[in-house]
């Protein structure tokens, strides 16, 4: 007998290690003496201790320990066959590409280009996409998330179509299959917001995300585009939120300077009352490439205010996702929409893309949603991208974090080392961090509770 390939140890203190089953995100607690009786027993191959005999059963019986490196390959067989195929969960609609923002660690930026002229959606491209996202749902009827969101460059420069886009899915709702469960979302700078706006966004259950980096120094970095610092405006902007009563959460950048600042941020963060927030990692760009030292700064300060913020009952979404993964031993396959080939980019023009950080060289942008016929399933590059999670990707195959990082951005990977098939070396350095956090936080947990 031997431990699983996919069995990692953590030490947790002391006298008290983890073992964690990377495939079937399992952990179980042995203390060092148990830890040396159950080495002994693989070098002997029996033992007379009735305690150890036990333990070793229960690590069996629970995949830690196998027979032979068949009954990994089988268990690993099992758990592929249950990847379900691909269900587009997310549809980014573009409408438009122009912003009145510059902000300097923006990785769409060089989106507004003028080789793509077509910067404005129009009502024929927004009929068009919700034509398209009905025909997908209505083959696709199974129970699975489902979100649309308007994007840009800045949305609310082209409202009119994101009002447009809900009337023509009110509409199709009459006459076709909708599901109920469509989730709408709106993330925009939030400098254009106004009453008028906002009360619409209310009456189409829009939920509203805001970039809006909290400290006025962190902030600085998102310029309009003559140059000037957009804190007070936006801030401004949060408080109409507040005192029309309409949620909003905050898309908040982690960057060097909000790092400096780490002790007043979360204070400021409560002030302003949002639903949730959710912290972004940089994307390297060419004005933004960082160093390993900012991933693991960055991750420090995510999971120490998520510490705090669990207290009062607010989860920030990204470590959320790997928390719900833990908890619930649940495979998280893929980190982002576009890994798996399970969302729609719809660009001003029309064309159908897989991620938004392509608008600005229109890579895996082939498809058009005037197409009646275009079947993402079918779709070249949507097969090239089903297969992004590290489940199937060879490099991840003995990491700790295989069933529970979701591989991070793909279009990162590709921009630093030539392929969405590559790693994202800065989210794994994100990743092993937060398992690594919720492995001790499980164990304090436990103790905590047994006291
Ligand atoms: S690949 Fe990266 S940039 Fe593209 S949707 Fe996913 S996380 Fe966003
Ligand atoms: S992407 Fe990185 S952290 Fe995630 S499983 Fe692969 S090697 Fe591990």
């Amino acid at each position: 007998m031997q431990y699983s390939k996919y069995v990692h140890t953590f030490p947790v203190e002391d006298n008290v290690v983890a073992l964690y089953h990377a495939l079937l995100i399992r952990t179980v607690f042995v203390t060092n003496q148990e830890s040396q009786q159950i080495n002994l027993f693989f070098e002997k191959g029996t033992t007379n201790d009735h305690v150890t005999v036990e333990m070793i059963n229960y690590l069996y019986t629970n995949y830690f320990v196998v027979n032979n490196d068949e009954e990994d390959s089988a268990l690993y067989s099992k758990c592929m066959d249950m990847i379900a195929e691909p269900a587009i969960s997310n549809a980014y609609i573009v409408v438009t590409e122009n912003c009145n923002f510059n902000c300097k660690y923006c990785f769409i930026s060089n989106a507004v280009q003028n080789v793509y002229p077509v910067k404005v959606m129009t009502k024929e491209v927004a009929t068009n996409a919700v034509m398209l996202l009905q025909r997908t749902y209505e083959k696709q009827q199974h129970s699975y998330d489902k979100t649309i969101t308007f994007y840009g460059g800045e949305p609310l420069l082209n409202f009119d179509i994101i009002k447009f886009f809900m009337d023509e899915v009110n509409r199709i709702k009459q006459e076709h299959y909708w599901p109920d469960d469509v989730k709408y979302a709106l993330i925009t700078n939030g400098s254009l917001l106004t009453k008028d706006i906002l009360q619409s966004i209310k009456e189409y259950g829009i939920a509203l995300s805001i970039s809006y980096d909290v400290d006025k120094e962190s902030h600085s970095q998102r310029i309009d585009k003559t140059g000037n610092d957009s804190y007070d405006v936006v801030k401004q902007k949060i408080a109409l939120c507040n005192e029309m009563n309409v949620p909003f959460s905050l898309s908040i950048t982690i960057t060097d300077t909000l790092l400096r600042h780490r002790n007043t941020v979360l204070p400021e963060i409560l002030k302003l009352s949002p639903l949730t927030i959710a912290f972004n990692l940089l994307i390297p760009n060419k004005e933004t490439l960082q160093n390993d030292n900012y991933y693991e700064e960055a991750t420090d300060f995510m999971l120490e205010t998520f510490g705090q913020l669990r207290t009062i009952g607010m989860y920030e979404d990204r470590i959320m996702r790997k928390v719900h993964s833990f908890k619930e031993n649940k495979m998280h396959l893929y980190d982002c929409c576009a890994s798996g080939g399970n969302q729609y980019v719809i660009a001003p023009d029309g064309t159908i893309g897989i991620c938004h950080g392509y608008l600005n060289n229109r890579k895996y942008f082939s498809a058009k949603v005037s197409d009646s016929e275009f079947d993402f399933r079918e779709h070249p590059d949507y097969k090239y991208w089903k297969k992004r999670t590290p489940l199937l990707m060879p490099q991840c195959q003995d990491c700790e974090c295989l069933s529970i990082c979701g591989g991070g951005c793909p279009y990162a990977a590709d921009y630093m080392y030539g392929s969405i098939y590559e790693l994202d070396t800065r989210f794994c350095i994100h990743a092993k961090k937060v398992l690594t956090w919720l492995i001790k936080d499980l164990y304090h947990h436990i103790t905590r509770k047994e006291q």
